[in-house]
């Protein structure tokens, strides 16, 4: 209540004095409305993904664009790479572990805080709609290996050899000269990490991944791992990690960028603390990249990540462009 009204009513009955405080609890209610208001009018919903997926932000902004929600634009954004041939970190075409197996990470998380995961999935070209599956079907959140494919054919999803011709030719390379070592570095491996905001401004986020190529059998990342890999609270934002998984696990990688944020960093900001944290507790290394990619309620995005011999990056790769997000706002109105 404003002082002014406060004195005012003071001089009045009781009643007077509740009906007084009543009033002014409605005027704040209307000043709450107004501003929920203009937060509505200002949501800009946004895609925004790890790398140069393009086909993952083109389908996540149609889902978008058609009034689609969050959860659904990031499962069929991830689902795009899924199926794409040619991506050799997610899917099919994916490379394998250094037995020639492809075995896959995946994990999605959605505005309620809900969320699924698979790891170490071999035979299915979707893990990111099985891990939507395990948090919608079961009372878990991650199902692994045997079980987790089993689960897989259950809810009809169908039996695929993930090891494509080229994919094999490579990783039969790979052994001549390996000496069968699994090497972190930074050309074998990546993953697609999705955030995206709906008309309401939820957020969902996605992640998947076939992990580090030619990794022991076995090895999961930090992608499956919610608060690693991938973690969102819609009342602050979402974040997603790329890069040397066991990194970002030791540091709960997005889980602090999310923190981050939630103590008033801009997702900028976050993703940068994150990466300098991590890069801090390895000084010395030069081998390995790791990159962060956040969003918040406002829908303002941010990445960087950090590349061989400590270059930091401000990743430029993420989102829409403002056009889009413009005709779409022409659009509604
Ligand atoms: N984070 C993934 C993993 O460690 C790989 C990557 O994103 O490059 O499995």
């Amino acid at each position: 209540m404003k002082r002014r009204n406060f004195i005012k009513n003071t001089s009045l009955s009781t009643a007077g004095i509740i009906s007084a405080s009543l009033l002014s609890s409605c005027e704040n209610e209307d000043k709450k409305t107004t501003a929920k208001q203009e937060e509505k009018e200002t949501i800009k919903p946004i895609a925004v993904c790890t790398w140069n997926f393009e086909n993952a932000n083109s389908k996540a902004w149609e889902v978008l664009a058609n009034d689609g929600n969050a959860l659904d634009a990031v499962e069929q954004g991830a689902m795009a790479e899924e199926a794409n041939i040619k991506n050799t970190t997610v899917g099919i075409g994916a490379t394998p572990d250094r037995d020639g197996n492809v075995t896959l990470d995946a994990c999605i998380m959605d505005k309620d805080s809900n969320c699924g995961a698979v790891v170490y999935l071999q035979n299915i070209v979707h893990p990111i709609a099985v891990a939507r599956k395990v948090m919608e079907e079961t009372p878990h959140i991650i199902l692994a290996g045997k079980g987790a494919e089993q689960f897989a054919y259950e809810q009809g999803f169908k039996k695929t050899n993930l090891l494509t011709e080229k994919a094999r030719k490579r990783w039969l390379e790979w052994k001549k000269t390996s000496k069968y070592e699994t090497i972190i570095n930074i050309e074998n491996h990546d993953t697609i990490g999705m955030l995206a905001m709906d008309k309401h401004g939820d957020i969902a986020g996605a992640c998947t991944t076939s992990g580090m190529g030619y990794k022991v059998g076995g090895r999961v990342g930090d992608s499956p791992i919610i608060g690693a890999g991938l973690y969102v609270d819609n009342e602050v934002g979402g974040a997603t990690a790329t890069g040397v998984g066991e990194e970002v696990i030791r540091t709960v990688g997005s889980f602090l960028i999310v923190e981050l944020m939630r103590q008033g960093k801009s997702p900028q900001e976050a993703c940068e603390e994150g990466v300098k944290r991590i890069m801090a507790k390895n000084k010395g290394r030069k081998d390995f990249q790791i990159g962060f990619l956040a969003l918040n309620k406002k829908g303002e995005t941010g990445g960087y990540c950090v590349h061989p011999g400590f270059t930091y990056r401000k990743a430029t790769n993420v989102g829409h462009t403002n056009e889009q997000v413009d005709s779409f706002y022409k659009k509604k109105v």
